[in-house]
């Protein structure tokens, strides 16, 4: 089956690192068409994917965008769903990965007659988008997708609230390979030594920098923590939340915190970073459509503690492979760092057998055939 997959971004979200491992089984037979340049597409490169950059020009529709901006944004677009069209000609499925890429991939496999798949990553509700987009995602996977898979139960139920078909939703989890995440010793303590963080318990969180991933949560936890606890943040602002970078800035100067946090912008060497840290916190104050990092931590063997809503929920269960803690709470997540903090054998005893589990649960190869099957169905 050859497949043209397409998705907005240049960047590396988890929604762009998730179709990597899909693209990867489709590789002598697929192209990854992008809407913008960047290092996604350096990536797909380089794991040797086909990809091509389909857009010149940014399409404009945001979160809040109503429907008047919303159509004119789409008729900026023609040219695009002509060219999408057009290469789809040479392929058997259009697979769209983002939103923009499913408003795209709907016209164009109208135009083209063929069949549609929508991945559906985000949660469709109104902590993440607005009604106007929300009906137009729901409207266009309801009208042209003759298949519309989620990353969760919690992605599913909020497409099919927003007025999704439910018979034509299926959930599958995001694939890891195990193997990637493999923790090296010597890592451990070569980069705590880098980082100046020998004799303190880290606590890592691993995501962009935005509002609502709760970056502000951590630190607020912090104050609450015992002195030898500190934080790194890994991951940058990818859409442009340059007030919210400031405001954690600020908000770490007025808790007196500056000695107890680090910053360290997008990495790609997320693992050995994974690995060198004692816990690894998620605290988004929304609900997360799936949450890559808390499976990576899982992988890496490293305990972890998960806002409680969203896919979070099917990842994680408390006391047996991490635990889960109510969204935007900092005093419940404080404890939580702080008892870890005070019984390793037992935090480590949660981790590994979360190891375990997750490698099962969500090995690659496997979820790849689950997917391969679906498509197959088409
Ligand atoms: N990530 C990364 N470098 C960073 C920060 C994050 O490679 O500096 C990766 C992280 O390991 C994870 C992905 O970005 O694989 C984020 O996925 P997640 O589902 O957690 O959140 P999303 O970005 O999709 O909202």
């Amino acid at each position: 089956m050859k497949i043209l997959f397409l998705d907005q971004s240049g960047k590396l979200g988890g929604a762009e690192l998730s179709l990597t491992d899909v693209a990867k089984s489709y590789r002598e037979n697929c192209l990854v068409g992008l809407f913008a340049d960047g290092p996604f597409r350096e990536l797909l490169e380089q794991e040797q994917i086909p990809v091509q950059v389909l857009a010149t020009e940014q399409i404009q529709v945001s979160k809040d965008s109503n429907i008047l901006q919303s159509l004119v944004s789409i008729s900026s677009i023609a040219p695009l769903i002509t060219r999408v069209a057009k290469i789809a000609h040479h392929y058997d499925l259009i697979y769209a990965n983002t939103q923009k890429a499913l408003v795209i991939g709907a016209l164009a496999s109208f135009l083209r007659r063929r069949p549609l798949v929508y991945h559906l990553r985000d949660i469709l509700s109104a902590d993440h988008f607005s009604a106007t987009n929300r009906r137009i995602a729901v409207t266009l996977a309801n009208r042209f997708a003759s298949l519309v898979i989620t990353n969760s139960e919690a992605t599913k139920a909020a497409f099919i609230e927003a007025g999704g078909r439910s018979n034509i939703v299926e959930v599958v989890y995001n694939g890891f390979e195990p193997e990637k995440y493999l923790a090296q010793e010597s890592n451990y303590n070569q980069i705590r030594q880098q980082l100046g963080l020998d004799e303190q318990f880290v606590v890592g969180h691993f995501s962009r920098l935005s509002p609502w991933k709760g970056q502000h949560i951590l630190l607020e936890a912090l104050v609450h923590c015992p002195d030898d606890v500190t934080a790194i943040f890994v991951g940058d602002a990818l859409f442009g939340e340059q007030d919210y970078v400031e405001h954690l800035h600020q908000q770490v100067a007025k808790l007196g915190l500056k000695e107890r946090v680090q910053f360290l912008g997008f990495r790609s060497d997320v693992v050995p970073l994974m690995s060198a840290c004692d816990l690894i916190a998620h605290t988004s104050t929304a609900p997360e459509p799936f949450g890559r990092v808390i499976v990576e931590a899982m992988l890496c063997g490293r305990p972890v503690v998960a806002a409680e809503a969203g896919g979070a929920i099917e990842l994680v269960e408390t006391g047996k492979t991490g635990w889960l803690v109510p969204p935007g709470n900092p005093q419940q997540l404080a404890e939580i760092i702080t008892t870890c903090r005070h019984q390793p054998e037992a935090t480590m005893m949660i981790a590994n057998q979360a190891k375990d589990i997750a490698t099962q649960r969500f090995d690659l190869s496997n979820i790849n055939q689950e997917l391969a099957q679906l498509l197959g169905c088409i």
